[in-house]
């Protein structure tokens, strides 16, 4: 590996850079740092099912989650729309369609 500082190389048991002092393993440091970001992220677009029951009991919030997350988590937006969708079924149409259920 190489020292993120000064760029001279190092061997793997060095733990701090001989040229500059500066510590061996910040590299790995903050590419684990990136690593965490980029899986969080990745968790707030998860699509998570979560969101589907949130938009399921409450159907407009799901719906302006929807409009919302259209563009900028589409996986996150897909699963509060499809929620928002069997919530409005559920509470709203199936009563009408089969009053028996009510
Ligand atoms: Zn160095």
């Amino acid at each position: 590996m190489y020292c993120y500082k000064c760029g001279s190389e190092l061997s793997d048991s060095d733990k701090f850079c001989g040229n500059c002092g500066a510590k061996a393993q910040q590299i790995d440091e903050l590419e684990s740092r990136v690593n965490h970001l980029e899986s969080a992220e990745a968790s707030r677009d998860s699509g998570s099912v979560g969101w589907t029951v949130l938009g399921f009991f409450i159907p407009i919030v799901g719906l302006i989650l929807f409009l919302v997350w259209l563009r900028s988590k589409p996986n996150n937006s897909n699963a509060a729309g499809a929620g928002c969708l069997a919530g409005i079924l559920i509470w709203y149409v199936l009563p009408f369609v089969f009053p028996i259920f009510v």
